[in-house]
């Protein structure tokens, strides 16, 4: 490489630092195995350090460092994303934040933390202070930290009330550090946010995070089965406009993925049976059980539909083989459904509002059995609509970007999480402010290199259909 580690680790002799090869490669991964594309790509990629600050003042130092001797540096908070984002292509430092974990402050509506907080731990510590919880969190809640969820994360569990992560109030605060000579510390508010949320860390490293509350409920989990998956979407559609239902998960799952892949002991749901998972407030259970009485006691809804699980009617014993319902949905369905049958991938498809669910009938009937459906009810710019996060039998490469292509014929953006870039896996565009503030905050560069095309190659073609090549990526050896 073109730097000199030792050099640097003299620099930063005090500090927590790890280079046993095989324990830095460990945390220069991420859950990016998920892609069959991504893992032939990135499988051999590591860094040459983990540095593992405790608090801001560390951060600097490490990147002062880093910053002068050209050394790459990429945050990680648990490593639990999905498209490589926390894996450093061309080597260098891993920044692990995992230690700067302390929640510093808790208000009405608010709380500040360090980057590294595990969120369930940020959700305890709130609940416990006074009965308030964070309003949306990745499945992966219980390992994910948030500042791992603001860099890389776009929502999840919560968002059918409160929307998508980077939508307005969703985050109230960050400060930064810049990767300069001197690095600065700023504080992001309003318009600002914008500069970093998502950005894979490419421009700034999160020290300290300002999130909004809301107050806490012991969720009720139900899980509601379907004879006809169309008739449970349409159902999950019908619930999400039920604004005076307070939820916040509302997850259509097709046949035969719950009994194959979700329930440990295949108890819960037929092989023919398509569900729907819920987490619905407490005090909202009554007016739920009224809405599914009418919605599913008439004839006109077609299809048999039943409850199959209720939380508040279950024992401790009863539960042994169900995790928490959220941690069969969003990502984590793929996840389950990993474990049994290894050649599934996946996608992540939007289904615009208004038209979502003749779009959603349509291109299910179309791929069949090779493509599942498992849909995502959010709340989108006010108007309900849903993501798709449909499971994959992977054949190929060649036949993965044809369902992709296919799906944006019919009418369905896809989110691509088989690329580990910014542009590719988001809108296919520069975003000007992302890539504006990466020439303030990171002049040299050297933030998570390889992640943002519009840096590295500005003439990069989009509409080319050829997958960007990172000049500055390790060699496989
Ligand atoms: P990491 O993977 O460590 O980092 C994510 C990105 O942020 C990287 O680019 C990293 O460089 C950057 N970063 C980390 N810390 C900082 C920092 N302090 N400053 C600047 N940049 C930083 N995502 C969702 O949005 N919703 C879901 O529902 C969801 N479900 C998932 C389910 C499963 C089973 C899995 C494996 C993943 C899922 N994900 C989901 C993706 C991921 O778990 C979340 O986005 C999670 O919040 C990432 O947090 P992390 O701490 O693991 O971040």
């Amino acid at each position: 490489s073109q730097y000199e580690i030792s050099a640097l680790k003299q620099e930063l002799t005090g500090l927590a630092m790890v280079d046993d090869p095989r324990l830095v490669r460990q945390k220069s991964r991420d859950f990016f195995w998920y892609s069959p594309v991504l893992k032939r790509q990135l499988d051999h990629v590591s860094g040459d350090l983990v540095v593992t600050p405790r608090n801001e003042a560390e951060v600097i130092r490490v990147l002062k460092a880093c910053y002068a001797q050209g050394v790459p540096v990429t945050p990680r908070g648990a490593g639990t994303g999905n498209y490589g984002q926390a894996m450093p292509l061309s080597g260098g430092v891993v920044l692990n934040l995992a230690e700067m974990r302390a929640v510093r402050e808790i208000g009405e509506g608010r709380v500040v933390t360090e980057p590294g907080a595990i969120i369930a731990k940020i959700d305890e510590e709130t609940r416990a202070h006074s009965r308030q919880e964070m309003r949306m969190f990745p499945s992966t809640y219980r390992t994910a930290s948030i500042g791992g969820f603001i860099g890389g994360g776009s929502g999840g569990v919560g968002s059918i009330t409160w929307g998508g992560l980077r939508d307005f109030g969703n985050v109230l605060r960050l400060r930064i550090v810049t990767m300069e000579a001197e690095p600065r510390q700023l504080e992001l508010t309003g318009e600002d946010l914008h500069k970093v949320m998502h950005a894979y860390g490419t421009n700034g490293i999160i020290t300290e995070v300002e999130a909004p509350l809301a107050p806490a409920y012991d969720w009720t989990e139900v899980i509601v089965g379907f004879d006809d998956f169309m008739t449970g979407a349409r159902y999950a559609n019908d619930l999400a406009r039920q604004d005076g239902i307070l939820k916040k998960l509302i997850t259509p799952i097709a046949a035969p993925t719950p009994h194959d892949y979700l329930s440990r002991d295949h108890s819960f749901a037929r092989r023919d049976q398509s569900v729907v998972l819920l987490m619905i407030a407490p005090h909202a259970m009554d007016a739920f059980l009224t809405f599914h009485q009418r919605a599913t006691g008439n004839a006109a809804a077609g299809g048999k539909s039943e409850i199959l699980f209720r939380s508040d009617k279950t024992t401790e014993e009863e539960r042994k083989n169900l995790p928490p319902v959220y941690e069969l949905a969003w990502n984590h369905t793929t996840l389950c459904a990993r474990r049994v049958e290894r050649d599934i991938t996946y996608l992540q498809v939007l289904y615009p509002f208004p038209g979502q669910l003749e779009l959603i009938e349509k291109i299910h009937k179309h791929f069949g059995d090779e493509v599942p459906a498992h849909l995502e009810f959010v709340r989108f710019d006010g108007d309900i609509t849903c993501f798709g996060l449909p499971l994959v039998h992977f054949s190929d490469e060649k036949r993965l970007e044809e369902i992709m292509t296919i799906h944006e014929d019919m009418g369905a953006p896809i989110f691509n999480p088989h690329r580990f870039t910014l542009e590719e896996g988001g809108m296919k565009q520069t975003d000007a402010v992302q890539l504006a503030f990466k020439r303030e905050a990171d002049p040299r560069g050297l933030l998570n290199p390889g992640k943002m095309i519009a840096w590295d190659d500005p003439e990069f073609d989009y509409s080319s259909q050829k997958t960007y090549l990172f000049p500055g990526m390790q060699s496989a050896e």
